[in-house]
């Protein structure tokens, strides 16, 4: 979508793309006064710098510029101490300008996912988004492509003040049954507005429920190529949670904003399937659950460096809040067909559709992650497994809870770690992962998020959940 006569860019030396200029004729027909350029940063929290519109072309060229220490501040808006990440630096907020939407939520206002890169145009060597992209090149360099899906669930309600001056409360917005059709006239306002403003952003939405928790909503989106599951996640998140600030309430996408109720995850969904001729990679009919020997090993390499891996996908101190037996967000290192208890979960083709539906769904994930760390390290490690013809063992087709110790054992199935410092130092010990990180990133990754725990451990589990409600 280009209109004639405006401008591409102020600068006839700097060539404009053709995404580029679609981005600034739709900024410029939608009237927008600001366009925001977004990010992930180390501590998960989404951050970005908005520049106005009249001076969208140029930016989108040179990017805005942003200190190298944001990405060692954690979600409590600390600065830690991490090698080149002082304040001495600059890098460029730069956009991509194929993700341009207006915000639905945002009136005046559009936005882009932005990767952050050096003056001099050069990718920087801790720019989350970079490092999806090289996972994605990895999985291309063997013949494959991605397709995946954040699954998210969250929290509806509103903020209330504590009369005794303790942390705010997440009040939820229902009180109804795990799929009740109460809780859908009692969410109904919102949820449509949320719908419409995620359809129009072009996220497709497949489904809605209400599930367990009070408050607790999923709206699946469909799956995507890896780098706009990854880019929508983002618009997802933002999205739920303007639309609810607007609104006055208040949506939650922690993992665990409300003890005792159940936890939020964003299970991961994802397939390969041919770059030569586009066939599912993860499908053989004749295989007793319908996956592929690739497929298989593709789990073996998810369980091989599970431990570590939920570092990146459960990236904060709330998220060991949400994993534990029998509430259906996996607590061992397992895999099995249909199994909700299971970490790595084989889901059952769609009748009509049995080989491209093949999808494995990874439940130990949750939207306090960075979502280009979380889907690249799980990128990295499927494709280890290929790549050395790991087993992931036998499947596991029971709730490992009601195992005994002896059977766990047999089976492989390991407890998965308890705390986030138990995971941050696994992924030390996994030199795949370390090294697919880089020394600058996973350097600032590990220095952010231990400082989170050593903050965390500090305070109970009400100032722990309202600081994860607010962040995410
Ligand atoms: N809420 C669960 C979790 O924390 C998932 C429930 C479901 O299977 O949808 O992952
Ligand atoms: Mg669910």
């Amino acid at each position: 979508m280009t209109s004639p006569g405006i401008p591409a860019s102020p600068d006839p030396g700097v060539a404009a793309s053709s995404d580029a200029r679609d981005a600034v004729a739709r900024a410029k027909a939608a009237n927008l006064d600001l366009v925001r350029f977004l990010y992930a940063d180390h501590g998960g929290v989404i951050r970005g710098k908005a520049v106005a519109t009249r001076f969208l072309p140029e930016r989108i060229a040179s990017g805005i510029g942003h200190t190298v220490a944001m990405m060692a501040m954690t979600m409590l808006d600390t600065l830690e101490p991490v090698e080149g990440m002082g304040p001495v630096g600059e890098v460029r907020i730069k956009p991509d300008p194929a993700t341009f939407v207006e915000l639905p939520y945002a009136p005046g206002a559009g936005a882009m996912l932005a990767d952050l890169v050096r003056p001099d145009g050069e990718p920087w060597q801790a720019c989350a988004r970079t490092f999806l992209k090289h996972a994605i090149a990895e999985l291309a360099a063997d013949g494959y492509a991605m397709s995946a899906a954040f699954e998210p669930e969250f929290t509806l309600g509103r903020r209330e003040a504590d009369p005794a001056g303790g942390p705010d409360r997440l009040v939820p917005s229902d009180d109804s049954l795990c799929y009740s059709a109460t809780g859908f006239h009692q969410n109904h306002d919102y949820v449509m507005e949320a719908v419409r403003a995620l359809n129009a952003q072009g996220l497709q939405v497949e489904h809605y429920y209400p599930e367990l928790g009070q408050g607790q909503q999923e709206i699946p989106i469909r799956y995507a190529g890896a780098l706009r599951a990854a880019d929508n996640h983002v618009l997802y998140r933002e999205t739920v949670r303007g639309v609810a600030i607007r609104r006055g309430q208040w949506a939650s996408l922690a993992p665990k904003p409300i003890p005792g109720q159940a936890g939020n995850g964003s299970h991961l969904h994802a397939s390969l399937s041919s770059l030569a001729d586009g066939t599912p990679v993860f499908a053989d009919a004749a295989d007793q659950y319908g996956l592929s020997p690739a497929g298989y090993r593709f789990i073996g390499g998810l369980l091989a460096h599970l431990p570590a891996l939920l570092a990146l996908t459960c990236g904060s101190v709330n998220s060991y809040r949400r994993l534990q037996p029998q509430f259906w967000s996996s607590a061992y290192t397992v895999y099995g067909m249909d199994n909700r208890e299971a970490a790595v979960r084989i889901c059952s083709p769609l009748r009509g559709d049995a080989t491209s539906s093949v999808n494995l769904e990874f439940k130990p994930s949750d939207s306090s992650a960075n979502p280009y760390l979380a889907l690249g390290g799980f990128i990295y490690a499927g494709l280890d497994g290929i790549r050395r013809g790991l087993s992931p063992g036998e499947a596991v087709n029971v709730d490992p809870a009601t195992m005994t110790q002896p059977q766990r054992d047999a089976a492989g199935a390991r407890r998965l770690p308890l705390t986030l410092t138990e995971a941050l130092d696994a992924l030390a010990a996994d030199s795949l992962l370390m090294d697919a990180l880089g020394p600058l990133r996973s350097a600032a990754y590990l220095a952010v998020k231990r400082a989170e725990a050593a903050a965390f451990a500090e305070h109970d589990a009400g100032w722990e959940c309202f600081q994860h409600f607010l962040r995410f």
